[in-house]
């Protein structure tokens, strides 16, 4: 096989990144928390940020994305949002402090702006995948705009909450896409980012076998540092953070799982070019199952800190 000089076995640059794509930092080292034959991860020393490159090309993507339905994957967690008190919680009180609209960001199949729509708001979605955002509209009867975020936020207003959940680390612009989102929310609004946790147990324990470790669907990895700074960049306050299971499997679970890979001999995430092969080894379904009988016999839950959500605020002048 002819592979030119520079370049990968995939024929991608191999040069090292200009700048961090959260930050702009030009501090970056190439990963040992994440790393892989198909694609290499580097660190921004920065703003702790672990992201893909070189990035993938539109069709690493795409291809990445076949066959991969979010109306499939996401009406099986459908009641994901409104039995999360976390969630249900957090849009009452931010609504009762005077919040009405709410923009999401990769709606998906939009559990996040029903329980939104059930809490009082008055919600917007943007979603990439067509099927979902035509779901979302009839259902919950609103406005879901079809298309990739960045450009359709600019003909968008500002909105007292905008949410983006499980959304920044699917992008090729991370650092973009927030400062925009910061422009779209009111003074005195808030924004929700809820990410894959980096820093979690499961993730420095498990790295590449990480079940989160997913490229090119998952292209950037987040840390609490990383919202800092993109915080004090855009200029918007961070308000809460707290990290919890989220749509994670139980720690214990995500060990099992890890290790059946190993015992398998299945390759880690970046091994795959279907970045999105999910857990193939053993179902989800059978995972699940262990969820719930772990959390039947008392399971505690304090090692659950797959995910990261964070609450920044906009306190510029109303
Ligand atoms: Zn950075």
């Amino acid at each position: 096989m002819l592979v030119l000089r520079g370049r990968d076995a995939n024929g991608r640059n191999r040069s090292p990144p200009p700048r961090c794509i959260l930050c702009d930092g030009r501090d970056l080292r190439r990963s040992r928390r994440f790393t892989g034959r198909s694609w290499q991860t580097w660190d921004c020393e920065d703003c702790d940020l672990a992201f893909v490159w070189p990035m993938p090309t539109k069709l690493e993507i795409s291809a990445a994305y076949q066959g991969y339905s979010r109306v499939a994957e996401e009406t099986a967690n459908e009641s994901e949002y409104t039995s999360d008190r976390f969630i249900v919680d957090l849009l009452t009180s931010l609504f009762r402090a005077g919040g009405t609209t709410v923009l999401d960001i990769g709606c998906s199949t939009g559990g996040f702006l029903e329980t939104a729509k059930t809490t009082g708001w008055k919600g917007t979605g943007i979603e990439i995948d067509a099927a979902a955002a035509t779901l979302t509209a009839n259902r919950l009867n609103l406005d879901v705009k079809v298309g990739d975020a960045l450009d359709l936020l600019p003909s968008l207003g500002r909105f007292d909450l905008v949410a983006a959940s499980h959304t920044l680390e699917h992008v090729v612009s991370p650092g973009q896409l927030f400062a925009e989102i910061g422009r779209h929310v009111n003074p005195g609004g808030h924004i929700l980012a809820r990410v894959p946790n980096s820093r979690s147990r499961a993730a420095i324990l498990l790295r590449k076998r990480w079940n989160w470790y997913r490229p090119p669907v998952h292209l950037s990895y987040f840390s609490e540092r990383s919202f800092e700074v993109a915080a004090a960049r855009a200029r918007l306050k961070i308000r809460s953070v707290t990290t919890r299971r989220g749509p994670a499997h139980l720690f214990p679970t995500e060990l099992l799982l890890a290790t059946a890979r190993i015992v398998s001999g299945e390759a880690a995430y970046q091994d795959t070019v279907k970045g999105n092969a999910g857990p193939t080894v053993v179902s989800s379904r059978f995972l699940s199952w262990v969820d719930r009988r772990m959390l039947a016999q008392g399971y505690f839950g304090k090692h659950d800190d797959s995910e990261l959500a964070v609450l920044l605020e906009n306190a510029g002048e109303k």
